[in-house]
């Protein structure tokens, strides 16, 4: 439907980005796009006009049902959990190959399927992707089991194994990241799988299935189910015949996906769910460096990033210096269309999202909170909304509390290292936080305190494949990314299998 030319003026430059044709729109089952068998749709909408890019067909209890069995009849019978490791590795590097072959139209998908800025998903989202499938691709013929023995006769060895078929449900803020965070060690591991991409943002996540037929995925290894959380998010929870349900989205859905696991047939969970991450900035930080810090962990993806740094403490030294520096780079940011380079901040992901943060600015402010900056939205179509810091906030308040999932800060002041310990640990949430201070005892202290399971100090927003990534309390468990996703962690892709032997053939064990 989208096939426009896009100007885009950033910079005193001007460029052209072809805004791509959008080629797949349907189901990917067992190797083949698909209409969905009630033949309904939906609509994807550019979060930049609210116009409708793409009729996309919508899949639910039946067609993830023909999806599962596809994926089954691929694991119980079929090559992919039966070949070696690096060939299965060569196979994931050729589909990195053509990811990075078509960097340009996939940013371009999923800057107008979610609002996120062109120039970051071209050089780093779609890159990553393809960065996560090498990854996991050397890692995938380095899965080994142990060798166990007893002080008697007997021994035993482990033989590490896929888990089976993986059911990923995946949100739209990161469309790209989320889809290669979970599929990427799931094919590494030997799984089949079916991915059920958010709603928001089908686009890119069909064309990835498209990439895995050519690279040589066999049919049924990947399936795509796009469609609805209540409809096809939840028959792959309630499934019984998946294996495992990898969820990335909020703490409310994530109770919903594993009670249906229980209620179904015991399927392993891993929920990596919402946050309300502190920042704690401490006297002795530099202060300028600190409120870009500070900024950019709240309007990063326009806030709509689960660790966001939503609540952000500053000790009472610096903290009228800091409420100065931070309403000026807030007052400088500069929004706009995500396809132009000097664009810092995008659209929203929907008109749902947007007027959620309107309403959450508005509770704000009848709670009592006062609005330093920003509160609005801004321009003249699509879903944008200024960087907005609240001051005079309290701990109870719902601003402080709920997850907004946009540009919202809440700022407040701290006196003492027990006070900010405290303030910060006083979440449902524990996914991340940050710590800025020069002293290494201050770091180590307030580190080793805070119950999340990301801390980044002196920084925010540091990833690396290698480095496990998950949440403490309400905001789930399990880890992606690393060597845990693969083999390392309790929910990882793979499980032990311990086969016991004797020596000698032995009918009673009389050692006992
Ligand atoms: P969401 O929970 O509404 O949706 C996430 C996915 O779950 C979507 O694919 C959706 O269709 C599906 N879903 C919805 N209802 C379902 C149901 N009843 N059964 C099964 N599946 C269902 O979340 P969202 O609005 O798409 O994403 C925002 C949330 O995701 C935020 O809370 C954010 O913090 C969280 N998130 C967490 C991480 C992390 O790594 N911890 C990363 C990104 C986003």
């Amino acid at each position: 439907m989208a096939n426009k030319e896009q100007q885009s003026n950033g910079s005193g430059e001007t460029k052209h980005f072809r805004i791509p044709e959008i080629k797949f729109t349907k189901l990917f089952i067992n190797g083949e796009f698909v209409d969905a068998i009630k033949g309904r749709t939906f609509d994807t909408v550019d979060p930049r006009t609210g116009e409708v890019t793409a009729i996309i067909a919508e899949g639910d209890m039946e067609d993830v049902d023909v999806a599962v069995q596809a994926a089954r009849t691929a694991f119980d019978h079929g090559q992919w959990p039966r070949m070696s490791g690096f060939q299965r590795g060569k196979i994931m590097h050729k589909f990195a190959d053509l990811i990075e072959q078509n960097t340009e139209e996939l940013a371009a998908l999923d800057c107008i399927d979610a609002g996120k800025l062109f120039m970051r998903g071209k050089l780093a989202d779609i890159p990553g992707g393809a960065r996560l499938l090498r990854y996991y691709a050397g890692a995938a013929d380095k899965i080994h089991g142990e060798v166990l023995k007893s002080t008697r006769s007997l021994h035993a060895y482990t033989l590490r194994e896929p888990i089976g078929v993986v059911g990923h449900i995946i949100p739209w803020n990161f469309p790209t990241s989320m889809f290669f965070m979970k599929v990427a060690p799931a094919l590494a591991a030997g799984c089949t799988m079916i991915v059920k991409p958010a709603e928001q943002t089908p686009l890119s996540a069909l064309f990835y299935a498209h990439l895995a037929k050519q690279a040589g995925v066999p049919d049924g290894v990947l399936n795509v189910v796009t469609g609805f959380g209540n409809t096809a998010g939840a028959a792959i929870s309630k499934h019984m015949d998946i294996d495992m349900v990898s969820f990335t989205g909020s703490t409310e859905v994530g109770r919903l996906i594993m009670q249906a696991a229980a209620l179904s047939n015991l399927k392993t969970v891993s929920l990596e769910l919402g946050g309300k991450s502190p920042l704690i900035i401490f006297d002795d930080a530099d202060v300028d460096k600190a409120a870009e810090l500070a900024l950019n962990g709240v309007v990063y993806n326009k806030g709509e990033v689960c660790v966001s740094s939503s609540r952000v403490y500053v000790q009472d030294g610096i903290y009228d210096e800091f409420e100065k520096k931070l309403v000026e780079k807030a007052k400088a940011w500069k929004l706009g269309d995500p396809f132009d380079p000097s664009t810092l901040q995008g659209p929203q992901v929907d008109k749902r999202q947007f007027e959620k943060i309107l309403s959450y600015i508005d509770i704000g402010m009848k709670e009592g909170a006062t609005l330093l900056t920003g509160g609005k939205p801004w321009g003249s179509k699509g879903y944008y909304v200024e960087p907005t810091v609240f001051v005079d906030v309290k701990e109870d308040m719902q601003i402080v509390r709920d997850e907004i999932f946009g540009p919202v800060m809440s700022l407040m002041k701290f006196k003492t290292i027990d006070e900010a310990i405290e303030r910060a640990n006083n979440s449902k949430y524990g996914l991340a936080a940050g710590i800025v201070t020069k002293d290494l005892n201050v770091a180590n202290r307030v580190s080793r305190s805070i119950r999340a399971g990301i801390i980044w100090v002196n920084c925010y927003f540091e990833f690396d494949i290698d480095f496990p990534y998950g949440g403490y309390k309400m905001s789930g468990f399990g880890r992606d990314l690393g060597l845990n996703a693969l083999h390392k962690s309790r929910d990882s892709l793979t499980r032990d299998k311990t086969k016991w032997a004797f020596d000698e053939i032995t009918a009673v064990d009389d050692n006992l």
